[in-house]
């Protein structure tokens, strides 16, 4: 373990009231106090102090100081934090003379991978400090809330200490057994197995549900000329929390449209092309119009229900079938034309918004089985932690296999021990150095 102490801007660059400036490491007290108008090492930690950052005999800024002492701090060393006013000159000199006294410049993320290296939080806890600072949306914010206080690690850890007591137990069996039976231990193994697969299977569900929770649902509106479609868009732009954001596309540039309604982001793909009113399909050309509409997650077909129902209409209607998709029958307020008799969708109207609650109701079903995560559920949202989950179920099936097929006990082991040592990964208990580096790498400066 590094002890040197380092230094960085936690506020980031940005001028501001104030800027934070931390030091941690053993040498912290020492080099904040060559700088402060008193000596810190004599300060009662957890205090603030207030004084002047000075050097070479002239006075910085006029700061506040807050001392923190190993092991109670947030990297789990000496910590100092200089209050300094926001400016970004005065910031950047104070760093500069830091530096000079004897600190090292942090690496992105090297506080809060002091505090993993510590002991302080786990790697699962880490990583939800750079998930809070990125988070996109409000549900990505909680969630990572969540995972910051230990909800995913507790959960984590409570599934490894119960498969961790039966690998124990085998181990001790084989020992020595006249004291450890294995009789009907398999049918006890069997149903821990279950209970951790079903807990890890939900977790790895929920993936999904997180990912449209923090970055919306694709969704793509389809349909021929003059059916409704850039009506429909309005109708769910319409709301100041529509985000519209330009994505410039390798070929032309595409326009997404970000909306939140009753809780769901729906990311609205090429509203361009539809803002256009040029039919998107016959100006990208049918072959790129499938593609788009295959990459999307939901698509919203438009149909004119007061018009007759044409072979354009039938194209798509019966080409986008597979996919995840509501077909609005739009213009509801007008007489419904004979030909739309057999055909299946929602009566919609993008003129009156008529179905649109109808709409969303839907869309929760086919996304989240009709609910939106209740408040205290855990949600992963890290593709590191998804893999670690699926190498571990990937483990836990052979156990069943095994047991299955009477295999003897100390088969059994080798998986177990496979599926404990990915939960040890995701806590990063047991994680290669190199992998430490790259996931903190990832942080910003100061954190
Ligand atoms: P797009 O070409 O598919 O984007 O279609 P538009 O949204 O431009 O709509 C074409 C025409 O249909 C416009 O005159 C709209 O006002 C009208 N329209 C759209 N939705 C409705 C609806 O629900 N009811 C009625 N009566 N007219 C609609």
């Amino acid at each position: 373990m590094t002890k040197d102490t380092i230094t960085g801007i936690a506020t980031g660059m940005t001028k501001g009231g104030v800027s934070i400036l931390r030091l941690s490491g053993s040498r912290a007290l020492d080099i904040a106090s060559s700088l402060f108008s008193e000596d810190l090492k004599k300060a009662e930690p957890n205090t603030i102090r207030y004084g002047f950052i000075k050097a070479d005999g002239e006075i910085l800024d006029e700061v506040l100081v807050s001392v923190f002492h190993a092991p109670k701090s947030y990297t789990g060393e000496n910590v100092v934090e200089i209050n300094c006013h926001g400016g970004i000159l005065v910031t950047e000199r104070i760093l500069e003379e830091l530096i000079k006294t004897g600190a090292r410049l942090a690496e992105p993320g090297e506080f809060t991978k002091r505090a993993f290296l510590n002991g302080r939080i786990d790697l699962a806890e880490a990583e939800s400090v750079m998930d809070l600072i990125s988070a996109k949306s409000e549900f990505a914010r909680k969630s990572s809330v969540k995972h910051l206080t230990g909800k995913l690690s507790d959960k984590i850890r409570s599934i490894k200490t119960a498969l961790l007591e039966k690998t124990a137990y085998i181990e001790a069996a084989l020992d020595d057994p006249e004291h450890f039976s294995l009789d009907s231990f398999s049918i006890e193994l069997e149903d821990t197995v279950e209970k951790a697969l079903i807990e890890i299977q939900e977790l790895l569900s929920s993936f999904d549900t997180g990912r449209y929770f923090s970055d919306g649902i694709k969704t793509v509106i389809l349909g021929k000329p003059n059916v409704g479609k850039s009506s429909l868009l309005n109708l769910l732009s319409q709301r100041d929390r529509a985000i519209v954001t330009d994505i410039p596309g390798t070929t032309r540039d595409t326009v997404e449209e970000t909306v939140e309604r009753d809780g769901i982001l729906l990311r609205l793909v090429d509203t361009a092309g539809i803002r256009d009113t040029e039919d998107p399909v016959e100006k990208i050309g049918v072959e790129r119009a499938r593609r788009e509409w295959e990459e999307a997650e939901l698509l919203l077909l438009v149909l004119d229900s007061s018009a007759p129902f044409s072979g354009e209409d039938r194209y798509l209607y019966e080409n986008t079938a597979e996919k995840k998709r509501l077909v609005l029958l739009n213009k509801k307020d007008l007489p419904k034309d004979p030909s739309f008799d057999g055909i299946r969708g929602l009566p919609f109207s993008a003129k009156t918004g008529e179905g649109l609650k109808e709409m969303m109701s839907e869309i929760k079903k086919l996304f989240f089985n009709g609910e939106l995560s209740s408040e205290d559920d855990i949600v992963i949202t890290n593709l590191r932690h998804k893999e670690l989950l699926q190498k571990t179920k990937d483990a836990l099936e052979k156990v069943l296999e095994s047991i299955h097929l009477s295999m003897p006990e100390d088969f059994f082991t080798i998986d177990l021990m496979a599926a404990n040592k990915s939960l040890g990964e995701l806590l990063g208990e047991e994680v290669k150095e190199d992998l430490v580096n790259e996931i903190f790498s990832r942080f910003c400066m100061g954190k």
